[in-house]
């Protein structure tokens, strides 16, 4: 076969390839590219935040990017109608679960079967990224806590871990420190460890706006990365900020961005530039996907934060 024969083929097989995955070619509207979107979906229904807020406001930010179609699963919760037997949400048919359910207070659980169906989801390579105090949920679920390596904890829970300045973990065992906790929101210097593909051509170090700071999260902190940490004012101590799990063949991205309260109006930690660039990246990264979201001009230096416009 001569090569023009071959070109033409190929051009061929390209053409079909790319109106299979789009078929809304001619469309100002289409965000299709070369593959398809990262199907996401956020699992809500109870917190002690504005869960409700904080979802639509995530949806945007995913949404305007292009990269992601996103759907919305709200549990039960244990002042709602009574349809856990019922809510049993397809996690297999995603890239990646948004956990943005926090118990604590004992607003809700997820039943038996819900908890099981994430658990092999996971462990078969889906991708679960946790929404700011998701990590406070199911302290008695243990292979959630494998999942996230540490949450908002009791001090005797598991073990904590801080950086040294010289960016050298030490794990604190239970017991020894304190409960998690954390004081008023700052607008915290966060500095990067190591070269993890989410902070691939970020600044060693930049400001994220109304941040809490986790003073000793605890957890059994296996198969965990820690990706930034920053200062926590009370103790003089560094904590992890943001930090990746592996369970099974899956993925797990924490940080305690995104915080939004009841009657908050456009969340300065949701207009986070850091926030909002780190978000899209973590998702491609635990939907296993390559990172190609671009670290954006306005992203903060360690001097300033910067927020994005505000949300509608
Ligand atoms: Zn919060």
């Amino acid at each position: 076969m001569n090569r023009s024969l071959v070109a033409v083929l190929l051009s061929v097989a390209l053409l079909a390839t790319s109106s299979s995955l789009c078929s809304c070619m001619q469309s100002a509207t289409c965000q299709h590219t070369e593959r398809e979107n990262i199907r996401v979906l956020i699992v809500d229904g109870f917190s002690n935040h504005d869960w409700k807020q904080t979802t639509v406001l995530v949806r945007q930010i995913l949404e305007a990017s292009g990269l992601f179609s996103v759907d919305v699963s709200s549990a039960p919760s244990a002042d709602g109608p009574s349809d856990g037997e019922t809510w049993r949400p397809p996690f297999d048919a995603y890239d990646v679960v948004i956990q943005n359910c926090n118990s604590i207070g004992d607003r809700g659980a997820w039943p038996e079967q819900v908890q099981q169906d994430l658990e092999r989801y996971v462990s078969q390579g889906g991708g679960v990224y946790i929404l700011h105090s998701g990590n406070n949920a199911f302290p008695q679920w243990e292979e959630y806590n494998k999942m996230i390596g540490l949450g908002w904890r009791n001090k005797n829970f598991g073990w904590a871990i801080t950086i040294d300045n010289d960016g050298r973990l030490r794990r604190i065992p239970p017991g020894e420190g304190a409960n998690t906790g954390h004081g008023k929101r700052i607008d915290a210097l966060l500095t990067r460890l190591g070269e993890h593909p989410i902070h691939r051509g970020l600044p060693q170090s930049w400001r994220a706006a109304d941040l809490e700071v986790y003073r000793y999260a605890r957890g059994p902190a296996e198969n965990l990365t820690v990706l930034s940490y920053a200062r926590e004012p009370e103790t003089g101590l560094n904590f992890p900020i943001e930090w990746v799990v592996r369970y099974g063949e899956g993925r797990i991205y924490n940080s305690t961005f995104g915080h939004v309260w009841t009657g908050a109006s456009n969340p300065p930690a949701m207009r986070c530039v850091a926030f909002q660039t780190l978000l899209i990246r973590a998702m491609e990264w635990v939907g296993g996907r390559e990172v190609t979201w671009p670290v954006p001009d306005n992203f903060p230096t360690d001097k300033n934060i910067q927020l994005s416009g505000e949300n509608s």
